[in-house]
């Protein structure tokens, strides 16, 4: 409701080439959906959509990325993260249905959690928002059961102080069912330690079949 009474003050130009109407017009949507994606999630190295390569050793079986993060994407991402365009989850759980093959209707959608400082800023749950809206499209239920026990915010920190705060930073309470599929999901990946621990949570509280997606994956230096 706000979101279209803003609209109406300031109308939405799209993040690709400018034009007026929508965050992402469908030209621009068509473009980063079908640059090919074929690469490990893990560490970019040459593998099918989807597959985690041989090198690389996670607890989750398959991992997908719309696109890198570059471009419209990222200026989309960073604008729904830090400058309250609210409107943008539809148009990223958009793109990541258009990115994600056919899921088994046992595939729960684990959001990863967002640090409780960002949401007070923000106003909002940016990733649950979206998470919500990638199942409504799927038809797939939304189990938040992924909590954070640190609300370290990460920017300050070097890789190696990134890596053990989020080697500690996840807990899953619930036991899962070794027989489902659980989908996590973030929006950015930077260096993967938050999918790998995360995912590990995961194990330890039963999962057996875990999948990893995000929104856009920062390039590799
Ligand atoms: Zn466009
Ligand atoms: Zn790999």
């Amino acid at each position: 409701m706000l979101d279209n009474l803003l609209s109406i003050v300031a109308p939405h130009l799209c993040y690709g080439c400018g034009k007026t109407g929508t965050l992402l017009c469908q030209s621009c949507k068509y473009d980063i959906v079908n640059d090919k994606n074929e690469a490990c999630l893990v560490c970019l190295g040459p593998a099918r959509s989807g597959e985690i390569c041989s090198r690389c050793d996670v607890a989750y079986e398959k991992g997908w990325f719309i696109a890198e993060r570059e471009g419209p994407l990222k200026d989309l991402i960073d604008a729904y993260k830090f400058q309250r365009a609210k409107a943008g989850y539809a148009v990223l759980a958009e793109l990541l249905g258009s990115s994600l093959p056919e899921l088994t209707p046992e595939t729960f959608i684990v959001p990863i959690p967002t640090a409780g400082d960002h949401i007070r800023q923000r106003g909002y749950d940016h990733l649950a928002l979206i998470a919500k809206e990638f199942g409504r499209l799927r038809h797939l239920p939304v189990l938040p059961v992924v909590k954070r026990l640190t609300n370290l915010t990460q920017h300050d920190l070097s890789a190696e102080e990134r890596e053990l705060a989020a080697s500690r930073a996840f807990i899953v309470e619930a036991k899962l069912d070794p027989g489902a599929t659980y989908l996590l999901l973030d929006d950015i990946m930077t260096t993967g330690a938050t999918l790998k621990y995360a995912a590990e949570a995961m194990r330890a509280a039963g999962a057996e079949h875990i999948f990893a997606a995000v929104i856009a994956r920062q390039a590799l230096d």
